[in-house]
């Protein structure tokens, strides 16, 4: 018998549930890769993404050719071209990993059902997740809606069933793998319609080897994580998100890795902190696979009351804060290292999120919808969860009337304003104790510094504390128990 596996946000060739039960259940099998118009022709052709996905499958076709395979690669709409290859081989069924987006789910039913009707079998299996949909339930078998009992219940169920992160080896039955025919060359980015230098500057990591690499490269760093993560200056966390997104790792070998330091009592503080962030990781998939609502409505429906501020003046504000003028540094520091770079640190996501939500008044979806378009990590289960959070209409998000007062966090996570600097250079001359809040530098001193506001940089487009009670008001709709 013969089945072919469609590889999607699983770019590697080891530890993989889809490739490990293909082999283990078949005789012969292929994979396929396919850059999905039904994605991709939405997108700006500098979307970094792609080449990032570019390089990736470049190293797994690789990769497959050694264990004796090697990756069919189409371009073409996934939901149709998956049962046309199928028929075209011949194989008896599709095996593939769980996707828990709603139109992704909606593709893969779809796919199935014409699948069925050939007749060829569709099989898919968790592997982005340790714990995926209904696994960790609360005592009353309900879906968490609160982090931190779900963190202590997955955290319960690890350790009871420590087969769940095993590996899922492919290596041992490579034999099966099957070359496809045809010729070898994958399509170039120029082929697909991207710009192929769009990635090529930030030279970021790409590929198993790149994941390797970089988690390695964390694994020294692990034990200071907890003290240096929320200092956007330091090289304190993993940067594997974009790794994690696009599978070019596998999550079971991180979490393998971290809980074997912590019993071993060498993981100092930093290896627990980061469990929990990659349970954060789990925690939102879970959310969005039960509420698939909240795509573009508030997980909390009192929220949708909250009436957001609309029109010319709330464009110019929304295009200040994606393109980093809004006058307040560490916001405006943060943009530019997103726009620059498709990278954005976590403390600063908050940062700006709660600045676009709790200062300028902008509806959380239109922050939500300029991070998915520019993040390379961009996931919908997480960023969604982030902006819920941040607009204080998530699940388990920080209250309305905590805001963020973006010049003392400024102070306290960039407090020498080494971030600041490096993404805003005409800032340069200022005091560390100045750079946070330049509109309070007396004009003289800040011309002494060869700083004029308004041409060298731009004055604060709102008031800090005006805003803060304005969120305050509109947020009122939703005061009571929620
Ligand atoms: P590390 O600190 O090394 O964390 C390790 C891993 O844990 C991350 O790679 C990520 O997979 C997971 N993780 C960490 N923090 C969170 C979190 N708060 N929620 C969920 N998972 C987490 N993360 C994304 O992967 N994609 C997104 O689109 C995304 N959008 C966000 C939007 C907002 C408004 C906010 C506040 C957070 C968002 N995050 C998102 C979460 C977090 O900011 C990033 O995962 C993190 O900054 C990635 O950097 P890292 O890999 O170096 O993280």
């Amino acid at each position: 018998n013969k089945s072919l596996v469609w590889l999607r946000r699983d770019l590697r060739a080891f530890d993989h549930a889809a490739l490990h039960h293909a082999l283990q259940q078949s005789k012969t099998v292929y994979c396929v890769f396919i850059y999905d118009r039904a994605i991709l022709d939405s997108l700006p052709r500098q979307d970094r993404r792609v080449g990032f996905i570019h390089a990736c499958v470049a190293e797994l076709d690789a990769e497959l050719r050694q264990l004796g395979g090697g990756l069919i690669v189409r371009h073409a709409d996934a939901a149709v071209a998956i049962p046309q290859l199928a028929a075209e081989l011949g194989v008896d069924a599709v095996f593939a990993n769980d996707d828990y987006e709603p139109q992704a789910i909606a593709r893969d039913a779809r796919v199935a059902r014409a699948l069925a009707a050939q007749p060829c079998l569709w099989f898919s299996f968790k592997d982005q997740l340790v714990f995926d949909k209904s696994e960790v339930l609360s005592l009353s078998d309900k879906p968490f809606s609160v982090y931190t009992p779900y963190k202590h219940a997955w955290l319960k169920k690890l350790r009871a069933q420590p087969a769940c992160t095993a590996p899922l080896p492919v290596a041992p039955l490579a034999a099966r793998f099957a070359a496809p025919a045809g010729p070898a060359a994958l399509p170039t980015l120029a082929e697909l319609g991207f710009e192929p230098d769009a990635l090529a500057s930030l030279a970021i990591p790409t590929g198993m080897s790149g994941a390797a690499k970089l988690f390695e490269d964390f694994l020294a760093r692990l034990a200071n994580y907890a003290s240096a993560r929320d200092f956007p200056a330091l090289k304190g966390p993993s940067y594997l998100s974009l790794h994690l997104r696009f599978g070019t790792l596998s999550v079971r070998h991180l979490v393998r890795s971290v809980v074997e330091l912590i019993d071993r009592g060498v993981g100092g503080e930093g290896a627990p902190v980061w469990l929990a962030e990659l349970i954060w990781r789990e925690f939102y998939a879970m959310i969005l696979f039960h509420h698939p609502h909240v795509v573009g409505a508030a997980f909390k429906p009192a929220y949708d009351a909250i009436e957001w501020e609309s029109g010319p003046r709330a464009d110019a504000d929304f295009a200040a804060w994606c393109e980093g003028r809004t006058g307040y540094p560490l916001v405006d520091a943060a943009m530019a290292q997103l726009n620059q770079s498709g990278y954005m640190h976590n403390r600063l996501r908050m940062v700006t999120a709660c600045f676009l939500i709790k200062d300028l008044g902008i509806d959380w979806r239109r922050g939500e919808a300029y991070f998915a378009l520019h993040l390379n990590d961009f996931d919908l289960a997480s960023n969604n969860g982030g902006w819920q959070w941040a607009a204080s209409s998530g699940c388990d998000a920080q209250p309305y009337f905590r805001i963020f007062n973006p010049v003392t966090q400024s102070e306290k996570f960039d407090a020498s304003g080494r971030f600041i600097r490096r993404y805003l250079p005409q800032l340069k001359a200022l005091d560390d104790s100045e750079i946070h809040a330049p509109w309070l530098v007396p004009r003289m001193l800040l011309e002494q510094k060869g700083i004029r506001l308004g041409r060298d940089y731009p004055e604060p487009i709102v008031q800090h504390d005006a805003a803060r009670q304005r969120t305050l008001a509109r947020y009122a709709v939703v005061k009571g128990p929620h």
